[in-house]
């Protein structure tokens, strides 16, 4: 996924979308649906009625769905642009401007922008907030990496939130005859997540064959639920933190 520009990614489905007739309401916030035959779905905004309710909410679904939210964690994943590097030195820590993984628990990955900076993302948290000051955060995380880089200024840093399963496997299935879900990506969705709306769309469409292989992927509760599952990931992360030091 880091291999492309998820934002104009993004863009690029939606005009699709649309250009087959699909009209999309932004700034909705779905506060709760109700069962049955035709759902009704109430908004911020306003309420619509479906033949068809998908849930993608994936990290913010927070308790919309209960049948769900248990398999998920919400986690906070951030990333950072430095200043334009030198030909010398983006070739010097990225010599074939190739787009990488580590393979730490706590994963690091990069590429090169078009305009030589690097981007860099490492460094999570597992609160409701984002740090103050997210480019020293994830600075310090890029220069475990590449200690090089000190005196480069970082002109930007962002995040967002994403959703993890247990065992990182994505979640997605059926809870009744119209109510589909997707979600649980764990920080690999812009692959996993356009797959998992192909095969949603065949279900719908009446063929589950590849809806029900996912069905059998077990995927486990977070031990405590939707409360208590916060103390045991959150000990749970600093032991692979310290792992991934030693
Ligand atoms: C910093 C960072 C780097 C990442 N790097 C990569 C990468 O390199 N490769 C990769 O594959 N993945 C990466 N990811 C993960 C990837 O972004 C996610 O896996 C992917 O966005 C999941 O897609 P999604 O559609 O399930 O959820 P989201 O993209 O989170 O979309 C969920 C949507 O649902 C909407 N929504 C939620 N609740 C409601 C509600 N109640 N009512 C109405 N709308 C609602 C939200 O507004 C949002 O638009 C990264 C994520 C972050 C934060």
């Amino acid at each position: 996924g880091m291999h492309l520009h998820p934002l104009n990614y993004a863009l690029g489905l939606a005009d699709a979308a649309e250009r087959q007739g699909v009209e999309i309401y932004e700034n909705s916030r779905v506060l709760n649906y109700s069962k049955g035959s035709i759902s009704q779905i109430s908004t911020d905004h306003g309420k619509v009625r479906a033949k068809i309710v998908v849930l993608a909410c994936n990290a913010y679904l927070e308790k919309l769905e209960k049948r769900i939210a248990g398999k998920i964690m919400p986690i906070n994943n951030f990333m950072l642009a430095t200043e334009p590097l030198e030909e010398s030195e983006a070739r010097y820590i990225n010599r074939d401007n190739v787009c990488a993984h580590d393979n730490m628990f706590h994963v690091h990955y990069f590429r090169m922008s078009e305009d030589n900076r690097l981007l860099f993302g490492g460094g999570e948290n597992y609160t409701t907030k984002f740090p103050e000051d997210l480019k020293s955060y994830v600075r310090k995380t890029m220069l475990d990496v590449f200690p090089n880089l000190k005196q480069t200024k970082i002109d930007y840093a962002w995040g967002g939130t994403i959703a993890v399963t247990v065992n990182r496997m994505p979640h997605l299935g059926r809870l009744d005859s119209n109510v589909y879900f997707a979600q649980g990506f764990s920080g690999h969705g812009i692959a996993m997540a356009s797959l998992a709306g192909t095969i949603l769309a065949e279900a719908i469409d009446g063929s589950t064959g590849r809806l029900d292989v996912f069905n059998k992927v077990k995927i486990p509760t977070f031990p405590g639920g939707t409360f208590l599952r916060w103390p045991g990931f959150y000990l749970g992360m600093i032991y692979y933190s310290i792992k991934d030091r030693l």
